[in-house]
């Protein structure tokens, strides 16, 4: 079943999903190279704690983090750990909060040092093709309407998109229906309707659009190592025009300073 968010319910998950640009933030202002990945962890479970809410991940599945950071040819679930980020490297922070009964989830490809321009301009079109998704997320639009205004523009460049993994559904439950593919056919798939919250999260590779987990049971690499980007928004469909719950305002603003 898909659920239909009331005006307060949207409200509480507001406040969830704008607690998740909080933090990314955080991260924002420390992320560097040589920074180990668990100290970005351990600074946002803090900062999450201390704003009344609990990580949304940790936990979740067995999930051991409270972010998940993927680096470079890792597209979404890397675990966070001793490793060192390095100049040129570029890491996908993906956040969760639960806060009054509801999840936050968003999710930020950050540039580490000097990246290659090539891989700049993938994060730069990821993001973009986000937004794109976003505006589909409308009443009367269908869901393959988002996946398919995500898929036109990013494969126009020649990248892929990542068909395993997929949005959600989001509220009560950090995954919930429907599925929101980053591929599709315009007009297909389920009615969008207004009070539908949705987490849009295209995953989109420099290279091949195949990808495979590592032993750790988690980490999702892509197959010919290249590069992978990934930007999330929790929306909530609305007429006209969705209405975008969580935030990149603040991660852009500490960005912007550095
Ligand atoms: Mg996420
Ligand atoms: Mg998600």
């Amino acid at each position: 079943m898909i659920y239909i968010k009331t005006d307060e319910e949207v409200e509480i998950q507001r406040k969830s999903s704008l607690l998740v640009g909080k933090t990314l933030a955080e991260v924002a202002k420390i992320i560097r190279p040589g920074i180990a990945t668990i100290e970005l962890d351990r600074v946002a479970e803090t900062f999450i704690r201390d704003n009344g809410a609990e990580p949304g991940f940790k936990g979740y599945g067995g999930f051991p983090a409270t972010l998940c950071i993927s680096v470079n040819d890792e597209v979404v679930h890397g675990i966070p750990g001793n490793r060192e980020l390095k100049d040129g490297d570029i890491a996908s922070i993906d956040c969760g909060t639960l806060m009054n009964g509801f999840y936050g989830d968003s999710a930020y490809t950050f540039a580490v040092g000097e990246v290659d321009k090539e891989i700049l301009l993938l994060l730069e079109r990821t993001k973009q093709s986000l937004y794109l998704g976003i505006e589909q997320a409308v009443v009367g639009k269908r869901v393959g309407d988002i996946g398919h205004a995500i898929q036109k523009y990013v494969e126009g460049f020649g990248y892929s998109v990542v068909r395993d993994l997929v949005g959600h559904g989001v509220g009560r439950n950090l995954h919930e229906n429907p599925e929101v593919p980053n591929f599709g056919r315009r007009g297909s798939g389920i009615k969008l309707k207004s009070g539908m919250c949705l987490a849009i999260e295209p995953m989109i590779n420099l290279g091949v659009k195949e990808v495979a987990q590592d032993e750790d049971g988690w980490t999702i690499r892509t197959k010919d190592a290249q590069p992978s980007a990934h930007f999330e928004h929790d929306v909530v469909v609305r007429n006209g025009k969705a209405d975008i719950l969580s935030t990149f305002e603040y991660i852009e603003q500490v960005l912007n300073k550095k």
